[in-house]
């Protein structure tokens, strides 16, 4: 289980969480469906929940926790690690 960047980051993308990411596990880039967003490494990630606290637009949830209507971006930020 990792946290996951769901589509509110399509916005605003300043980067702050990339800043606090202790193993640096965030990227910025594209998304399947061609959305500008940053991506968080699932395989790196260590669940410490820093980028969510400082995400100006609550965009980060830890997985388990992602409302359903935000549920298509678990598999926009997997496609984007295995495309
Ligand atoms: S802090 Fe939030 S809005 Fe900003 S780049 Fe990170 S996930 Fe996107
Ligand atoms: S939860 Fe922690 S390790 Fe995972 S992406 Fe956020 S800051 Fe990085």
């Amino acid at each position: 289980m990792a946290y996951i960047i769901t589509s509110a980051c399509i916005e605003e993308t300043a980067g702050e969480c990339t800043l606090v990411c202790p193993v640096d596990c965030i990227t910025e880039g594209t998304s399947v469906d061609g959305e500008h967003m940053y991506f968080i490494d699932p395989e790196i990630c260590i669940s410490c929940g820093a980028c969510e606290a400082v995400c100006p637009v609550g965009a980060i949830y830890y997985e388990d926790d992602i409302p359903a209507s935000e549920h298509a971006y678990i598999e926009k930020n997997r496609l984007f690690y295995h495309k």
